[in-house]
């Protein structure tokens, strides 16, 4: 009897057979897939070579084979609805396949496909059908070639080769996009297998809908593209896609007829009967949940391995509905706390070798499904409640089916996704609106703007990366068990790339546009410490196809492990690929400068303020450096100047720096500075600057430029008070120094311009200017003056009488303050017994001033009361003396007003005695 092989071997004898027929080994992509905004999930093998079939890529190759990782779940292809009924339809499923692009054609395909599964797998010839394409409209060829080549194939039964129109032989990834004819090929199981024997009529037969003809595997001749419902246009090319069901083939050889009960199943569906306490003839008589559960739990884990975790829309609904549906199904086998972690955890091991990033990411998708599930039971029950009242509201009223917004109301309020919505209605024999679901769950996105999934939760961050190291050091990719950081030697460094993290999970790939998280075994990337900030520059693929990361930051997430961070701007990095990873070297040199001068600066402290003056913060960036000192009093201008030089002078003279390392004692001894707070190892790194008795000498693990002198200049731009007792000096040099240097020179150009003299003359100038304005500022003062009184002495002539008193009330135009009560003084002098009352607006602020002579005040007059009753009209108040008094106001239009109140006031006044 032949050796039953295992479902790993299936895998690699599938793929062995091709490698020797030419074709080149491809990894499966990601169930994400890259770039294209038309498909939620990869759902056949053919959807990371779209754009080879288009023509728009090229790869180094013209034969491929693979195992590609699918997901029907939604869109076009989504069979969810066939997972637990049947043995052969999964949401996740893998696809075996071999490529051929422009290269070899059906004669090929057909002729190795029969080899495969009669000669090396030995399938009994007479159990096989095939199937080729004849349009039942007339208007595409029909597919002569494939049954032809069908026909020569040895041992084959020419009965066995049917037609089917475009339903059964016209393949389609989606609505639009590359296609063709196909020809498949079915397998008999065998009478038993009908599972339509009492429906009247039924006849067994290919594509005849019942589960004895079993179709294992599609041979898909791509050479249209379709651009709309109607509209082919021929590819430049014809090419080979072929797409053979793996679990249904597995469970063809290994006989047991059910995908489930293969070894890439049969464990899974026994770790949920270990959980649940079952036999295996309580499973058997009660199955659908188990297949559901295996078949969404392994889904669920490859969903997370490739970056979907639960989540509210789009992909990670999808990731979110399998997990609660799986949840449900757990319910009817009395699982009714988490249970899905440990179903994945069999599923990673009977996975995890052909797929790393299950393993890379056990944490994140045990985690995820807990997490999730936990969510769940929170809503679960009063979900489900809810829903069977408005069942129950439905068939009183007569209906059949429950309304799509009531549906989304379920998922919004206690998160019962649609798809369990359905189940629960179809096992009451009603079914859901999914069209109005949807569209209520369009509206809601569009409203709330609730597009974003939630991430990863913080924390799981350090356990990711650590799981990333350990499976890096299991595949000996590096050795070491640290990421080799060396910032000092070169501004380069080429490597495998060994990690792609998103959002907490490792991937296989990202695409263009993704933000990501780069590990490769070495970097010269400076990680931000001592103040000096972190490097940025970016990674880029070394091989076709090219790609590109721009690197805008990097850290260390757990010990031993330094990540780039970044963003994809071209092309689709893979793990695996060799890059060369290269730092900003412009912005790096800038960092260095203000590195290095950051010491000098540290030294010439010490010098002109003393030793008091020690380092208490520091932040060295490319465009300026901060440095905090301890020093309890101000900094003069003279200091200040003489530190400035002093750094000046250090690098004029051009020190070379002494990089040494050694160990901390000996360092310490010999007097170099150590930072308060900062952890030193065993062995520091130190930096020496001036030859004999050193002028700076410091542990320090940052970069720095080779001599002083390649600061090039150094410019304090600010000074000032940080905290008690600490002050802080910003300062710039290099490129940052040079720019402060032109802009002051311009502006000092321009005011040159501006007092038509030379540079040097600039400042005897501007003070000859502001004399000469100072004086002319007195002399228009005085003539405003002159005009006023000669405005006021003209009045004066002509004065008022109140029971034979002189008034005056006049506004003048444009005094101040002070003028006008020059103007009463006047007034006085002219008549020793009188009222005056003036006003007048500057700048459109109205003032009142008013006096009264003595002689009237004992007769009750009060220039106080006076001025605080007529300042009322220009929305004011005031007071002062009895003899003289002032008032402000708002409204200046209205000062003449004011004043015409005046006579009336002081005749009332005097004549109430
Ligand atoms: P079926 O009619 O059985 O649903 P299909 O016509 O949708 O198959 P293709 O799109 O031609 O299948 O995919 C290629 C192969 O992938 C199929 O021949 C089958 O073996 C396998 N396959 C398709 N869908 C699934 C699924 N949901 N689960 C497991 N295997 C599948
Ligand atoms: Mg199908």
């Amino acid at each position: 009897m032949k050796k039953v092989l295992t479902g790993a071997e299936i895998r690699q004898g599938f793929i062995d057979f091709f490698v020797q027929r030419g074709h080149t080994v491809v990894p499966s992509a990601s169930l994400v897939p890259g770039g294209d905004q038309t498909l939620l999930f990869t759902n056949a093998g053919m959807v990371q070579f779209k754009d080879v079939f288009l023509g728009t890529d090229h790869r180094p190759y013209t034969r491929a084979v693979d195992s590609q990782k699918c997901m029907r779940v939604a869109g076009k292809h989504n069979d969810l609805e066939d997972v637990g009924r049947d043995d052969a339809h999964h949401t996740f499923f893998e696809m075996l396949g071999n490529w051929s692009f422009g290269d070899y054609y059906k004669k090929e395909a057909i002729t190795w496909a029969w080899e495969l599964l009669t000669d090396v797998w030995g399938l009994d010839k007479s159990t096989l059908w095939t199937t080729c394409f004849k349009d039942e409209k007339g208007e595409i060829a029909a597919d002569e070639d494939a049954a032809k080549f069908w026909h020569q194939q040895p041992g084959i039964n020419p009965e066995h080769i049917l037609y089917f129109g475009r339903k059964e032989n016209f393949w389609e990834m989606a609505d639009t996009g590359p296609c063709g004819p196909c020809s498949e090929i079915h397998i008999d199981l065998g009478a038993e297998y009908c599972d339509k024997k009492d429906v009247p009529g039924h006849v067994c037969r290919v594509n005849g809908d019942c589960k004895r003809f079993l179709e294992l595997w599609n041979l898909v001749f791509i050479q249209y593209n379709r651009l709309g419902p109607t509209a082919l246009e021929p590819l430049p090319a014809t090419h080979v896609d072929t797409g053979m069901g793996f679990e249904r083939i597995v469970a063809v050889l290994q006989g047991v007829y059910s995908n489930y009960r293969t070894d890439l199943l049969m464990p899974v569906m026994e770790t949920v009967r270990e959980l649940c306490g079952q036999t295996p003839e309580e499973r058997d008589a009660n199955i659908t949940p188990y297949r559901v559960i295996a078949d969404h739990s392994r889904a669920a884990a490859f969903l997370i391995a490739d970056g979907v975790v639960p989540g509210n829309t789009g992909r990670n609904y999808v990731c979110r509905m399998i997990i609660r549906r799986a949840v449900r199904f757990g319910g009817k086998l009395g699982l009714n706390k988490p249970f899905m972690s440990q179903v994945a955890d069999t599923v990673i091991q009977i996975y995890g070798a052909a797929y790393p990033e299950l393993r890379r990411n056990r944490s994140a998708i045990l985690a995820n499904l807990t997490r999730e599930e936990e969510r769940f039971h929170k809503t679960l029950a009063e979900g489900v409640t809810q829903l069977n009242d408005l069942l129950a509201g439905v068939k009183s009223a007569g209906g059949a089916t429950l309304d799509g917004r009531k549906a989304f109301e379920l998922y919004a309020t206690h998160g019962l996704p649609m798809e369990i919505t359905r189940d629960i209605a179809r096992e009451q024999g009603l079914d859901v609106d999914e069209e109005g679901f949807r569209q209520a769950m369009e509206e809601h996105r569009a409203v709330s703007g609730a597009g974003k999934a939630f991430g990863p939760m913080g924390g799981e961050d350090v356990d990711t990366f650590r799981a990333i190291l350990e499976e890096m050091m299991k595949e000996g990719k590096l050795p070491s068990g640290t990421v080799a950081y060396d910032p000092y030697s070169s501004l380069e460094v080429e490597g495998e790339v060994l990690a792609l993290v998103r959002d907490g999970i490792s991937l296989n790939e990202v695409t263009e546009g993704n933000q990501v998280e780069v590990i490769l075994p070495k970097t010269c990337f400076y990680v931000e410490a001592g103040g000096q900030v972190s490097d940025t520059g970016k990674i880029v693929s070394m091989q076709e196809p090219g790609w590109e990361i721009q690197v805008e930051d990097v850290r260390r997430p757990a010990a031993g492990i330094i990540v780039h961070i970044g963003k994809v701007v071209k092309g689709n990095p893979r793990i695996g690929d060799r890059a060369m990873a290269s730092v900003d070297a412009h912005r790096r040199r800038d960092i260095m400068r203000n590195h290095t001068a950051t010491h000098l600066l540290h030294a010439e402290l010490h010098r002109v303020l003393g030793e008091h003056a020690r380092q208490a913060g520091s932040l060295v960036a490319p465009d300026r450096l901060r440095f905090d000192f301890t020093h309890p009093d101000a900094i003069s201008p003279e200091q200040l100047d003489d530190i400035e030089s002093g750094v000046n002078r250090d690098i004029l003279e051009d020190y070379r720096l002494k990089i040494i390392t050694k160990p901390l004692a000996r360092a310490i001894e010999e007097g170099a500075t150590a930072l308060f707070g900062e952890k030193y190892g065993e062995i520091v790194r130190t930096i020496t600057i001036g030859e004999g008795k050193p002028l700076s000498y410091e542990l320090c693990g940052g970069t720095h430029v080779q001599e002083t002198g390649d600061i090039g200049l150094f410019i304090i731009v600010t000074e000032g008070s940080a905290a008690a007792g600490v002050r802080r000096i910003e300062a710039v040099t290099g490129k940052a120094a040079y720019e402060l240097v032109r802009h002051r020179f311009s502006t000092l150009k321009q005011t040159a311009g501006l007092l038509a003299s030379s540079l040097e003359e600039v400042p005897g100038k501007t003070k000859t200017t502001l004399d000469d304005l100072d004086q002319a500022r007195k002399q228009a003062q005085r003539l405003r003056q002159e005009l006023v009184s000669a405005e006021f002495d003209q009045k004066l002539n002509n004065v008022a009488q109140v029971n034979e008193i002189p008034v005056l009330a006049m506004v003048l135009s444009n005094a101040d303050a002070e003028t006008m009560r020059q103007m009463t003084d006047r007034f006085k002098q002219r008549y020793p017994s009188g009222v005056v009352v003036l006003g007048s607006a500057v700048d459109g602020r109205p003032a009142l001033i008013a006096a009264v002579t003595d002689d009237l005040v004992k007769r009750g007059l009060q220039a106080g009361e006076l001025v605080k009753t007529i300042a009322q009209v220009i929305g004011g108040s005031g007071g002062g003396r009895p003899t003289l008094a002032q008032a402000g106001g708002k409204d200046a239009g209205k000062l003449h007003e004011a004043l015409d109140q005046v006579l009336p006031y002081v005749k009332s006044k005097l004549t109430a005695k």
